[in-house]
């Protein structure tokens, strides 16, 4: 039973390692950003309302993001574990994340924030804006995320490394070297055998 957080500003490859964690751990990974991602290919209307915010570079609202949240913690692949990637993203979330876990009389086991330095992460928004075309890689949007990051998500590590959750990793480096540190961490934690 592991259920982990994992963050970093846009661009540093947190869905490339949920992917490898995720597998490795057996638990669901859970992207708030995919999930919008899905539903803006679909055409709902919560993927409407989504590309309102996502295009711009600017969070989804709370009163959207949060239920969305609640009810997919709330189905049975979770009873195991979770892995949730880009969520929290403000401390609004992050105490609603602490309530929807308290009702299940459940914990986070460990935060992680994996950093990279700004030139390594437009390098990988530039990268993969050639390879998925997502509309929110443009240079000018990508800003626009990394200032929304720094405002709203850099108070959401300090709140979790007040509460001894927070591991701090280098995501400089190639995908193995950083998802080895990340496996370090959670041995260390005994989250990971
Ligand atoms: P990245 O971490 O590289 O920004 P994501 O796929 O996690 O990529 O997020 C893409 C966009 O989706 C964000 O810029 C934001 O607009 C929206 N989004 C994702 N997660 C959240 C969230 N927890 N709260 C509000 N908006 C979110």
């Amino acid at each position: 039973m592991t259920r982990l957080v994992l963050m970093g500003p846009p661009g540093v490859g947190k869905g490339t390692q949920a992917r490898i964690i995720s597998e490795k751990l057996g638990i669901p990974a859970i992207s708030t950003g995919q999930i919008f991602r899905t539903n803006m290919a679909q055409g709902t209307e919560l993927g409407v309302v989504a590309n309102q915010y996502i295009s711009q570079g600017r969070f989804v609202p709370d009163s959207v993001t949060n239920p969305m949240v609640a009810a997919r913690l709330s189905s049975p692949d979770v009873a195991e574990g979770f892995l949730l990637d880009g969520y929290p993203r403000n401390l609004d979330q992050a105490h609603a994340l602490r309530d929807m876990l308290a009702s299940q009389d459940a914990k986070l086991d460990v935060v992680i924030d994996i950093n990279a330095p700004h030139d390594v992460l437009v390098e990988h928004m530039v990268h993969r804006a050639q390879i998925e075309g997502r509309t929110d890689d443009s240079p000018e949007v990508f800003a626009e995320r990394l200032h929304e990051y720094h405002r709203k998500t850099e108070p959401v590590s300090t709140y979790y490394a007040d509460q001894d959750l927070l591991e701090v990793v280098d995501g400089v480096g190639t995908i193995e070297e950083v998802s080895g540190r990340v496996f370090a961490v959670l041995q260390a934690r005994t989250v990971a055998v």
